[in-house]
């Protein structure tokens, strides 16, 4: 793998790829299986992949956890040479804004809902970081995880209506063997929160089997999944909704297509997960 560490040298090694295609993986690094089925996406559409390691600032508010977010950048890179990645890029803060930016791209209303209601700012500085990514790399695909749904929603949304070029692909949440979504924040989950954590993909899966029961109200079915959490005492849910997948408001009517979309505090860790209902 080339690692390249400022703009030049991303720019060099972009210029030596050549005619191959370029498929991105952006991440925040700490990386863990599902990042890396996001690496064998991007070779499956493209000749060459790249995978960008940047623990974003403007995207965490002012009491979340930037300084004390997980980062091992050797093993990192261990794991996308094993994988077959052709190019990391790894700037500094410094590097990626040599100015505090003064343009942003505002996710308007959709950035609102979910995670955006208790993050402010948060969606701005994803999108921001992410059509800088796309400015500095020109890939022809870029893959994001369905893991952070709304992330994915308004990034395909953003490519849309500023017209940015790459091919979006959405990657399906790997899961631990017990069913929760890996996160490089489950890192911070202490033993007994670790068993708890579970109850995230309990809830979500309470939601699907009372659906799947023939339920057609939204609320009861979120209900079902609101009684599941309560069962686990480290468990504090932040949102937990049904939504519309493209325009992620809340519906009325449970019906196939629409997601169920939690965000749990797990002690001091905030935990987010979602699945789609068939
Ligand atoms: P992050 O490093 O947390 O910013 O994540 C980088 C990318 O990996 C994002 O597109 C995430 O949605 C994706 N991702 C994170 N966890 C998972 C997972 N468990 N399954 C699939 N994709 C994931």
């Amino acid at each position: 793998v080339i690692v390249a560490r400022t703009r030049q040298e991303l720019a060099r090694a972009r210029r030596d790829l050549g005619e191959r295609t370029l498929g991105l993986v952006p991440t925040m690094g700490a990386l863990h299986e599902g990042h890396l089925s996001l690496v064998d996406i991007a070779r499956a559409e493209a000749t060459a992949v790249a995978v960008s390691i940047f623990v974003n600032p403007l995207q965490f508010g002012p009491s979340e956890d930037f300084a004390r977010y997980p980062r091992d950048e050797q093993r990192d890179l261990a794991l996308l040479e094993a994988r077959g990645t052709d190019l990391a890029f790894i700037p500094t803060v410094d590097e990626m804004y040599p100015r505090q930016p003064v343009i942003t791209v505002t996710p308007g209303k959709m950035g609102d809902r979910l995670c955006g209601a208790f993050r402010p700012g948060h969606f701005e500085g994803v999108l921001t970081v992410v059509a800088k990514l796309f400015g500095l790399f020109r890939p022809d695909v870029a893959v994001f995880g369905q893991k952070d749904l709304q992330q994915l929603v308004l990034i395909r949304r953003m490519v849309q209506d500023l017209e940015l070029g790459p091919t979006v692909r959405g990657a399906p949440i790997v899961r631990e063997p017990d069913g929760l979504a890996m996160s490089s924040r489950n890192a911070y989950l202490s033993p007994e929160e670790r068993r708890q954590a579970v109850g995230l993909h309990g809830a979500l899966q309470r939601g699907h089997e009372v659906y799947a029961g023939g339920e057609k109200s939204a609320a009861t079915v979120v209900r079902a999944m609101r009684d599941a959490l309560a069962a686990f005492a480290l468990l504090q849910p932040q949102y937990v909704e049904m939504v519309n997948p493209d325009t992620l408001e809340r519906v009325e009517r449970a019906e196939g297509g629409n997601v169920l979309a939690l965000a749990v505090f797990c002690g001091r860790t905030r935990l987010i997960d979602n699945s789609v209902l068939p």
